[in-house]
């Protein structure tokens, strides 16, 4: 079983390659596997060997715009067991849509979102059909589904060949997907600002795009060198206003009880869970408002902040330290609204929360 995001492609692996009559030619190419018995009698090394064979795919380019230039989407999904033995899906059509709006962003020829829908389902359902599905637990049920796993679905773009600078006029989208564990959140919760930029005006922040990673990654790590779990990125015009954590979007519930997100301008990627996240505070009664915020009335008007995306959910962040200024949030602990919104989403994600917007989608 995947722990957090160690690599274990599950056998059935969609792909489909653009033509040039315009259609998609699609194939669920079954790929080596070995019982979870068998892969646990290997040795350490024979198994790294396995692994390695088992993630990688030989038949795509090596050298082309994606591995070259970092020309390329993707999107980040995820399926839950469910009590009575069904996989759900949560908000694929929404997934499937931002996939679109990223591939016309990359002006590559769009996928449809019926057949991104279509695809992401018979991975699940082939794989599930072969074994690898996560069993439901109710043991996940005493903490709220903190410790429920699930499966996560990578869809990407991957181009054709090529090592000059061009369009991808043929991609390829491919669907993979792996089992996750239980995911803790560590318990640092401490986040800092950072003077390096993710995303400009003009740029490709609200793309999911590949190259966007680079920059959120080196100051992540660079942040958690220094202790904190998160680095929050400030605009790219005058590092005043909040954007986005490294690769989650941020809300702030302020002292008069009004949830505040970033809105969505060219440099906001639009979240999924953020999305959720903000239906669920106006049906709670909560006053929400997408806007420009800056870094000072975070500082001084917060009582609860979290980031929110498919990976972690929802993380609270106990304290934000911006030029050597600390604030503190809900004293360092998970604050009454964020545990909301963490506890009903992973109740809705594993059937224990009516699902009234109707999120959720099954396999079959
Ligand atoms: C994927 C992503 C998010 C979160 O989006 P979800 O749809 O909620 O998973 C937020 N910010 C960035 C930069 C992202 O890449």
């Amino acid at each position: 079983m995947g722990k957090g995001f160690t690599l274990e492609i599950n056998p059935f692996v969609y792909m489909a390659k653009f033509k040039d009559d315009g259609t998609w030619q699609e194939i669920y190419s079954e790929r080596p596997h070995k019982s979870k018995e068998e892969e646990d009698a290997l040795s350490e090394q024979d198994r790294e060997e396995w692994l390695e064979k088992r993630n990688s795919f030989p038949e795509l380019p090596l050298v082309n715009y994606t591995t070259q230039y970092g020309f390329g989407c993707f999107e980040g999904l995820k399926a839950f067991p469910q009590k009575n033995g069904d996989l759900r899906i949560f908000r694929p059509d929404e997934n499937g849509k931002r996939m679109e709006t990223s591939m016309k962003g990359l002006m590559m020829p769009p996928f449809p979102v019926d057949k991104f829908i279509k695809a992401v389902k018979q991975v699940i359902k082939r794989n599930r059909d072969i074994g690898f599905v996560p069993a439901y637990d109710p043991d996940w049920e005493k903490d709220d589904y903190l410790s429920g796993h699930s499966i996560y679905i990578r869809p990407f773009t991957y181009t054709e060949p090529g090592i000059g600078l061009n369009l991808s006029l043929k991609p390829w989208v491919v669907v993979v997907s792996t089992p996750v564990g239980a995911y803790f959140a560590p318990g640092n919760n401490k986040a800092v600002t950072t003077d390096r930029v993710r995303a400009t005006p003009g740029g490709t922040g609200w793309i999911k795009c590949d190259s966007n990673y680079v920059i959120p990654t080196l100051v992540k790590k660079m942040a958690m060198k220094e202790g904190y779990m998160e680095a929050i990125f400030l605009d790219a015009m005058e590092r005043k206003y909040v954007e986005e954590g490294s690769s989650c979007n941020i809300f702030f519930l302020l002292k008069d009880d009004t949830l505040v997100t970033p809105n969505l301008e060219d440099t906001i990627l639009p979240g999924i869970t953020r999305k959720s996240v903000l239906q669920l505070a106006r049906d709670k009664g909560l006053k929400t408002e997408e806007r420009r915020i800056t870094i000072e009335e975070v500082l001084s008007e917060t009582k609860e902040s979290f980031v929110s995306g498919t990976a972690s959910g929802v993380t609270y962040i106990e304290s934000i330290t911006h030029n050597g200024k600390t604030a503190e949030f809900s004293g360092r602990k998970m604050g009454e609204f964020t545990n909301y919104f963490l506890k009903t989403l992973k109740g809705i994600h594993y059937g224990a929360v009516e699902d009234k917007y109707g999120w959720m989608t099954g396999v079959d």
